[in-house]
């Protein structure tokens, strides 16, 4: 298949969501809770639609599941990445997510380790990220004696910044803060707190799961060391965040100008553009691509330029995924 396939996101309400998605992106949101788009999704609880070429009104999971050739036979039962744009209105709840082993005994699905790039960030917002417990004992005390403040810490972020989460990391996203999120392909979360929040649609809190939590969580907590790496392709700038056995992050930025990317080892491209308007150009044919949409160049496209002013995160499977 030798054009992008785009793809119709899927929406999450949530307690914590706002209206972001629809006043930044334009996209059609169910309320104005709508906390997540799940836009290059597979997962069974909300799979992205397929929108043009043979495959149109199949969802992704159903493509990947009869048509691996799209995907250069990549093996495993899951596609295993899932890319989202949040909107926190309120902070998400402070969680923290197992590792494949511990996901696979106890979830049967894939662990999640999950990075993100900050689209937007309101003055002061704070990311919970890691903690300061010394030993397990210690996470497990703070944890029933309600110590937040102590056990939790908060790092300010700003538009464009990138934060790497590995499984086991204990994070929340703040309030105020919009992020592209890449992360394996995976829906289980392990919430340690909630604010002691109360659901409006259920007039319940939301369930913790604090034995699983402290199983889970990396202690004492330490900072992954992550090396930006710049480069250019045409007249594309060309940023690496990051670069695991999961996945490998990119941002491609382009301001009047082009470049043609080659396909190198990785059997697929992730694409989402968060800004500006421009084109894709495969096999001489031009697809015009704008904020908001969001694609995949299968295997068979081993070349591909994009033009116009546009920032765009990309994303590919890294070895283990
Ligand atoms: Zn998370």
């Amino acid at each position: 298949m030798n054009e992008p396939l785009f793809l119709k996101p899927y929406f999450q309400e949530k307690i914590w969501g706002g209206d972001r998605l629809k006043t930044e992106f334009g996209y059609d949101i169910p309320s104005d809770h709508t906390g997540e788009c799940w836009a290059i999704s597979a997962h069974p609880h909300g799979p992205a639609t397929v929108e043009n070429g043979p495959y149109k009104g199949e969802t992704l999971d159903e493509v990947w599941n009869q048509h691996r050739e799209i995907f250069g036979n990549a093996k495993g039962d899951v596609f295993p990445l899932l890319t989202k744009i949040l909107d926190a209105k309120t902070d998400l709840s402070v969680q923290v997510h197992p590792d494949d082993k511990y996901a696979m005994e106890h979830e049967h699905e894939l662990g999640k380790t999950e990075c993100w790039y900050v689209i937007k960030a309101d003055e002061g917002s704070v990311m919970y990220y890691g903690h300061n417990a010394k030993s397990r004992e210690e996470l497990q005390q703070m944890i029933e004696n309600h110590e937040w403040d102590k056990l939790l810490r908060k790092v300010p972020v700003h538009a464009g910044d990138f934060l790497y989460v590995p499984s086991g990391t204990i994070h929340a996203i703040g309030k105020g803060i919009m992020v592209l999120e890449t992360q394996q392909s995976s829906d289980t979360t392990y919430r340690l707190y909630d604010f002691d929040r109360v659901d409006a649609k259920t007039g319940k809190k939301r369930e913790l799961h604090l034995k699983q939590s402290i199983e889970c969580t990396n202690v004492p907590h330490k900072d992954p060391e992550l090396k930006q790496v710049k480069s250019k392709v045409g007249d594309v700038n060309v940023t690496q965040f990051v670069s695991t056995k999961f996945f490998a992050v990119y941002e491609w930025h382009v301001q009047n100008d082009e470049g043609t990317f080659k396909r190198e080892s990785a059997p697929y491209t992730l694409v989402s553009v968060l800004d500006g308007k421009g084109e894709v150009i495969v096999d001489g044919k031009h697809y015009p691509i704008q904020k908001g949409m969001h694609f995949i160049l299968p295997y068979d496209v081993k070349e591909w330029t994009i033009k116009g002013n546009l920032q765009i995160i990309a994303s590919e499977p890294g070895k283990d995924a």
